[in-house]
């Protein structure tokens, strides 16, 4: 079982930078049924992937209520796994320990979880690559990685946030093929967020386009082909495919001429790099929480990143973090970085943050511009 009802969910955001309140999403309904494939799109910032850290338990809602299977989502589970554009695979495990990681997590024997990776390294057509390091691999190879390590622990539900957007356009045709073949054989429900209307079209069974921000749900769209005949070619020669797709299409322009306000409300304004600071949409809070100078895995699909913060907040207190930025670091972040430690280096996306006080760690983490958090002591 994989249901997932949201109902009437608001979600406020407050952005310290302009000290207001920021409202992401507006009164969202939406059904999405066991087992059912259904993509997302809607202008930038329109809150996409908010709502599938929603999903997730990531955030909790300002208003409203999602439940998965009836249940109310109070927090993060095994239930629901995500997979994310760029944030995907542990650098430090070979293919077979990364998709057997959330196994681990949850203390499967050694025997058995070797015999679910195997079946996952041949479902997602890794085969051969067993051994590899994610250096040692292209792009599309790795996402496949990140896909099979989310399904190894059985998700009910996936989340997928642009999983296949840094990839180049024959890859992410390759993949989304593949993607339509493993989820009819898994029947796991899948929530994926991407801009392109071309690929919602091709990969889900129902597309979903959310008004400009503070997102709604404004049109509702049922792809009549089924899961076994979605081949990329084809789908796309077809007359019907074609028209919906620029139904969608305009749908989504409507949406951005409906004037200024639709893009973020410091852009526009340059200044201390302001717009590139908001068109970097909330990432994944990724966090890896060191012990002595090592690092130790401390993320998955399947573990809580804010639990993690939780568990190592106590012994990262008072200590010396890498926060990996999503982007270059602005004069913006440093000064923001500052209120919870010294800094000790600035290089590119990396800053190294020392002494740092009570709270600051979990603080930290819960930025959206920060990508991850390592305790180096
Ligand atoms: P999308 O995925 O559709 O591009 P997002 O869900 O990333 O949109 O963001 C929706 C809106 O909420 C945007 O205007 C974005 O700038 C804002 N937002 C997202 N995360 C945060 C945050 N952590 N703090 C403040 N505002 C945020």
């Amino acid at each position: 079982m994989g249901d997932i009802e949201i109902v009437e969910v608001t979600h406020e955001y407050y952005n310290p930078h302009t000290r207001q309140l920021v409202r992401a999403l507006e009164e969202v309904n939406l059904r999405v049924r066991d087992g059912e494939f259904v993509t997302v799109v809607g202008p930038s910032g329109c809150g996409k992937s908010t709502l599938l850290y929603l999903v997730a338990g990531l955030l909790q809602p300002t208003r409203g209520e999602i439940r998965v299977d009836g249940e109310r989502v109070r927090g993060p589970g095994v239930d629901r796994g995500m997979v994310f554009q760029d944030v995907a695979v542990l650098p430090w495990r070979t293919v077979a320990q990364n998709i057997g990681h959330g196994l681990e997590i949850q203390g499967y024997p050694r025997g058995e979880r070797e015999a679910i990776v195997a079946h996952y390294v041949q479902l997602c057509g890794l085969k051969g690559f067993e051994g590899k390091y994610p250096h040692e691999l292209s792009g599309g190879m790795r996402q496949r990685v990140a896909v099979a390590r989310t399904l190894a622990v059985k998700p009910k539900v996936v989340l997928m946030d642009e999983p296949f957007g840094a990839l180049d356009a024959q890859t992410r045709i390759t993949l989304g093929e593949e993607l339509v073949r493993i989820t009819m054989e898994t029947g796991s429900t899948v929530v994926f967020v991407t801009h392109s209307v071309e690929e919602a079209v091709f990969l889900g069974d129902r597309v979903v386009v959310l008004s400009r921000r503070p997102g709604r749900v404004k049109g509702e769209f049922e792809v009549a082909v089924p899961r076994g005949a979605r081949r990329y070619a084809r789908m796309m020669e077809s007359e019907r495919t074609e028209a919906l797709r620029r139904t969608i299409l305009e749908s989504i322009r409507a949406e951005v001429d409906r004037g200024e306000e639709s893009l973020p409300p410091s852009a526009g304004r340059g200044g201390r790099g302001s717009l590139r600071w908001w068109k970097h949409r909330t990432l994944a809070v990724l966090v890896a929480i060191g012990l002595g100078a090592g690092v130790l895995e401390g993320w998955s699909a399947a573990a809580a990143p804010r639990k993690v913060v939780g568990e190592g907040f106590k012994r990262a207190d008072a200590s010396r973090l890498r926060i990996e930025l999503v982007l270059p670091a602005e004069e913006y972040h440093i000064r923001f970085l500052r209120r919870w430690g010294v800094l000790e280096a600035v290089e590119g996306e990396v800053v190294v943050l020392r002494d740092v006080g009570r709270g600051g760690v979990e603080r930290v983490s819960r930025l959206y511009w920060v990508r991850r958090v390592i305790v180096l002591e």
